[in-house]
């Protein structure tokens, strides 16, 4: 059974859930994250994310043909989000932020050619798609910790992560440079230091990059283990963290039997 805590042989707890994204939903809500690394409450799909992943299967393909010496076109770009649009677009649950499926498809299609003709260009050295990582963060009498995820892009002298949001959150770079967890992550186990993120949103396109070093990686370690402790010592419900626009009916899976149970709208 993969059970996401566990003792080993000394007594040690070994912790195997920790990924970039259940840091990011510790900062939100300790409940959330109870519920995603318990298996608690199964997730919606949401239109933004699904269209995500199938404009991420269209990248990867363009960046693997090119590594093979083969160059796909816009117009190949295209076909293949159509054929990952259509299986994927069949099981979303709620189209929340484009409102059907044509309008997600043709917001797809301009998300990939501001790739092409803008992100593109600046990959000189690819050496890995969707390189997945699987390390030892932190070791020591009381716990093991291991850090899981995969990086989009991995060229020789600098990784990549691809995002396809509705908003342009490159305006926010100050702030990423600030706390931002994946090019952290993501650096220490790759050990290339400079990250770049690729956002390809509804208006246009922007690009973030980052420098990272052994300060922001200790600061990983501490906070990480931080929570690590809270997971071990808490039977839940854990910290319950409202106040953002995670905690609505929305964006929360587990709202009916939360939050939700306690608003006056559920009262009705
Ligand atoms: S409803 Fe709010 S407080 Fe409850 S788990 Fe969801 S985000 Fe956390």
């Amino acid at each position: 059974m993969n059970f996401p805590i566990h003792k080993d042989e000394h007594g040690r707890w070994v912790h195997t859930w920790v990924r970039q994204s259940s840091i990011k939903t510790a900062d939100m809500c300790m409940e959330r994250l109870r519920n995603d690394i318990f298996g608690l409450v199964s997730a919606p799909n949401n239109d933004g994310a699904d269209l995500g992943t199938a404009c991420h299967s269209v990248v990867e393909d363009y960046i693997n043909h090119n590594m093979q010496g083969f160059e796909m076109s816009l117009d190949d770009m295209y076909g293949a989000l159509d054929y990952y649009w259509e299986i994927a677009s069949q099981d979303v649950d709620n189209w929340y932020s484009y409102g059907d499926s044509v309008t997600a498809h043709m917001m797809g299609r301009n998300k990939l050619k501001s790739w092409y003709e803008n992100v593109r260009p600046m990959i000189e050295d690819p050496i890995g798609v969707e390189v997945d990582f699987n390390k030892v963060l932190i070791e020591d009498d009381k716990r093991v910790v291991y850090l899981r995820g995969t990086v989009d892009l991995v060229e020789s002298n600098v990784l990549w992560d691809w995002k396809f949001p509705k908003a342009d959150y490159t305006k926010d770079r100050w702030q990423y440079d600030r706390w931002d967890v994946q090019s952290i992550a993501y650096t220490w186990a790759i050990g290339v230091p400079k990250f770049r993120y690729g956002v390809m949103h509804n208006k246009g396109f922007g690009t973030m990059e980052f420098e990272r070093d052994e300060s922001h990686y200790e600061w990983l370690r501490q906070k990480v283990a931080s929570i690590c402790r809270y997971v071990e010592s808490q039977q839940g419900p854990y910290l319950l963290g409202d106040n953002g626009w995670w905690c609505s009916e929305k964006w929360c899976p587990a709202w009916t039997q939360c939050k939700g149970k306690k608003s006056p709208e559920s009262e009705e």
